[in-house]
């Protein structure tokens, strides 16, 4: 990236740092660090002094998409450049960013129920420990005199704020992660949900609240202001400040949800949600759920109460016990053939550990980052483990084809890649695919050992 000369792109200002490319995207794409957000604060303001736009460089060719910085007050931010949708042959030469960029302008400009780009995640898995309460009710009027009609609806498709903290949560949790059966693992919703609680505990909302102590897993706490969670929030009341709004987070588990209802497993009302219900974007919605929702709550304009739901991101999970994270119901039914494999190898080879991990963040390798949908990692007896990535290819719209064409490449560096379709998984064919994974699984293995077979009472020497 670099900064160029507003309305004469090809005259060059500064060049931008790998670094300073990175923290721009991981800002926009609500992942940053606060190192992250630091850096790209300085680089918009850097630009707006110079009067200048930042040329985005993630084409492979050509004229590449343009960033105005903007400032409100004392608030900075970028607004991305595209032609003009009344006139398209107006600023024809402004091209949208590449799909995997995540400034990328969605040209749906409806709201935003879907997380589009959820299979990029492009950017590092934040270290920070903060995260965000809602902002305070504005109370004052926009100034109108603005120019700028799209800021309402530019952000639309930057990724959800509260998926990326539900993400945080599981990461930490470990919930993406299915143990090798010799570690007996156990899976019940209430020590996942406690796991989940544990992961809390080390994300702060405030200074002196963490996220654990803001947060609820019972849906029926929604109604009841004599619930403990609802009287920590109001003890809570002192300690926020000006700028934020007193919030409260609940983590419930819900067999279905709606664009703008969640209906908890744990209570039998729904809760209604102001704002939107957002979810991943891939698969039939029909068998999306069951899902793990996070949603955040005030207390109504004047801060008084009753609870009142705001907004919401409906993670699709494999089933209740497990909380295991998938995003379509042809994920669920890949990963239910990887636990069937789980189980079948640790019965046919009791010293080959098979660790399920569904990666919630995009992981880095030398030609950038890319977010497999399965890794198994697999590790016999004293040998180093190996990973190998397994790809369920379910919808295939265009805009999923071409986001995964770019990122395969990519995923080649982080191990051999087996590919699922939906047609492997149909009735006639789904033991003959059951076999072929299971036989790559241990070719796979063999081959990172080096020994060729040998014998047939142990499948692995
Ligand atoms: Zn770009």
């Amino acid at each position: 990236m670099r900064i160029v000369v507003r309305n004469s792109p090809a005259h060059p200002l500064a060049d931008l740092s790998d670094r300073e490319a990175t923290a721009l995207r991981a800002w926009y794409g609500n992942a940053a660090s606060k190192e992250d957000e630091a850096i790209a604060l300085s680089v918009i303001k850097r630009s707006k002094v110079m009067d200048g736009w930042i040329e985005c460089d993630c084409l492979a060719a050509g004229l590449q998409p343009l960033l105005a910085p903007i400032q409100q007050e004392r608030t900075f931010t970028l607004r991305r450049l595209t032609p003009k949708e009344a006139d398209p042959h107006r600023h024809e030469e402004r091209p949208n960013h590449a799909q995997t960029c995540p400034f990328h302008v969605d040209k749906d400009a409806a709201p935003a129920l879907f997380d589009r780009r959820y299979q990029i995640r492009p950017l590092p898995k934040p270290k920070r420990s903060y995260i965000d309460a809602l902002p305070a009710i504005p109370n004052r009027l926009a100034d109108l005199s603005d120019d700028d009609p799209t800021r309402s609806r530019e952000r639309n498709d930057r990724p959800s704020r509260l998926g990326g903290i539900l993400w945080r949560m599981l990461d930490r949790a470990g919930t993406n992660v299915i143990p090798p059966l010799q570690d007996h693992p156990e899976f019940a919703l209430g020590g996942q949900l406690s796991r989940m609680r544990s992961a809390a505990r080390e994300l702060r909302v405030l200074r002196t609240w963490t996220l654990n102590a803001l947060l609820s897993t019972w849906g029926a706490d929604y109604w009841d202001p004599a619930s403990r969670w609802q009287r920590l929030l109001w003890t809570s009341r002192p300690d926020w400040p000006e700028n934020l709004r007193r919030t409260g987070f609940m983590l419930v588990f819900s067999k279905s949800v709606s664009a703008q209802t969640i209906m908890p497993a744990s209570s039998s009302r729904n809760i209604d949600v102001l704002g939107k219900v957002r979810q991943p974007l891939r698969g039939d919605p029909a068998l999306r759920g069951p899902f793990l929702t996070l949603l955040n709550v005030d207390f109504q304009e004047d801060d008084e109460g009753p609870v009142r739901a705001i907004q919401a991101y409906a993670q699709p999970v494999y089933n209740g016990d497990t909380l295991f994270p998938v995003e379509s119901g042809f994920e669920r039914d890949v990963s239910h053939l990887l636990f069937w494999l789980q189980q079948a190898l640790f019965d046919a080879a009791p010293d080959l550990r098979i660790k399920i991990i569904k990666p919630l963040f995009a992981l880095d390798t030398p030609i950038g980052v890319c977010r497999p949908d399965f890794i198994l990692e697999a590790s016999y007896r004293r040998s180093p483990p190996v990973n190998l990535i397994v790809e369920a290819f379910g919808m295939e719209t265009d805009e999923y084809r071409e986001a995964k064409e770019r990122t395969l490449p990519r995923m080649k560096h982080l191990g051999p890649i087996f590919g699922i379709f939906p047609k492997d998984l149909a009735e006639a064919k789904a033991a003959d695919t059951a076999k072929r994974l299971q036989d790559w699984v241990i070719d796979q293995v063999r081959q990172a050992r080096n020994t060729p077979p040998t014998s047939d009472d142990d499948i692995l020497t």
